[in-house]
């Protein structure tokens, strides 16, 4: 097939491009770079089957020929990034997401949509499931973030009913694995960063909220296998395998040997108390469930990071 990535010079972008190569398909990956990086796709770059055009998918999709898939991944993800990028983010929701339907459409191609478990807000239902609306404040500083996926949710659906585009949603709970920038400001390559280089790791709050961290690979295959099936609801892709974030940053200093402990910040407002997805929608209908013990899928992570900061 050919097939269409936004965002796919971003982390997992990057990982799902490579996948999709591996695989046979062409693929034209479309970023601006606002948060990826083109180095981040370096192994493909002499490919064949596989171009990288920079536009803003804000603006339109500047991409010659008809596709068969549209993965749209375009979007600030980091809370540190669509805090800085607040109009950005919300227009990645929003036009970016039309400009993608949009095309699928014309093309009679099939499209997915990178949504999150940010739609569930601080949940007061655990683990999430799909039937669950969410708590999410509308105003909030992370609000430019989750409204702006919980409508391109609703056009993406609007599409589907009213104009009959093959649709998928997939809500990505937290994932992690090498390509994520050092300075994104998200907890692993924070913590990561902070111990390879000897200091404290920065814990907010208490640190007994939590996570439920998925490696890259096994979230890249689950959304393959959502792309490829019939499920039109949305599908949450993710490892139930919960932590706080102290036994995480426990993990990690004990992982490097780094000696320098914790110290605490402030939590950030609206910062979601727990977070643990229901996988059986995917277990049941994708056959799919995580395969990478945490474990690991840190460790290749701190390899990773090893080799970036020290490289
Ligand atoms: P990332 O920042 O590494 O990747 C996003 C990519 O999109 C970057 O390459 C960026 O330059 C590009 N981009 C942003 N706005 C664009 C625009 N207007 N036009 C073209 N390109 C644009 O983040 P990521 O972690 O790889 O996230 C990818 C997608 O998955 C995002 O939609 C994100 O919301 C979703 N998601 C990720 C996670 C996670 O844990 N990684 C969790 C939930 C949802
Ligand atoms: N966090 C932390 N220290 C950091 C960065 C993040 O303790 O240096 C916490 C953050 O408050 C949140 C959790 O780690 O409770 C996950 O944060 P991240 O930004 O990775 O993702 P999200 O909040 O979107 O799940």
């Amino acid at each position: 097939m050919r097939i269409l990535v936004t965002g796919g010079a971003g982390f997992v972008g990057s990982h799902l491009c490579e996948r999709l190569v591996a695989d046979g398909h062409e693929v034209v990956a479309v970023d601006n770079f606002v948060t990826g990086r083109p180095q981040n796709v370096a192994s493909l770059r002499d490919h064949p089957r596989f171009s990288l055009v920079e536009a803003d998918a804000i603006v339109g999709l500047p991409v010659e020929g008809r596709v068969d898939r549209v993965f749209h991944l375009a979007s600030p993800a980091s809370p540190i990034d669509y805090v800085e990028l607040p109009f950005e983010t919300l227009f990645a929701g929003s036009d970016a997401t039309r400009n993608c339907l949009e095309r699928a459409l014309a093309d009679g191609a099939r499209f997915l949509l990178a949504s999150t478990s940010e739609v569930y807000g601080d949940p007061a239902v655990h683990p999430q499931v799909e039937s669950y609306w969410g708590n999410v404040n509308p105003i909030g500083p992370r609000s430019v973030y989750d409204e702006a996926k919980r409508y391109a949710e609703a056009l993406t659906m609007a599409f589907h009913r009213y104009k009959q585009v093959e649709t998928r949603i997939v809500r990505i709970f937290n994932t992690y694995g090498p390509r994520m920038r050092v300075n994104d400001g998200r907890v692993v390559p924070a913590f990561c960063s902070q111990a390879i280089t000897g200091k404290p790791l920065t814990v907010f709050g208490d640190g007994l909220q939590t996570r439920s961290f998925c490696y890259v690979s096994d979230l890249v295959d689950g959304i393959i296998r959502l792309m490829e099936s019939d499920l039109t609801e949305p599908c949450n892709l993710g490892n139930p395998s919960e932590r706080t974030m102290l036994d995480l940053a426990q993990f990690i200093n004990a992982h490097t040997g780094n000696a320098a402990g914790l110290t605490h910040r402030p939590l950030p407002k609206d910062d979601p108390t727990r977070r643990k997805p229901d996988i059986s929608r995917a277990r049941a209908h994708l056959g799919w469930a995580p395969q990478v013990e945490f474990e690991d899928g840190m460790g290749r992570t701190v390899a990773w990071f090893r080799e970036v900061l020290e490289g």
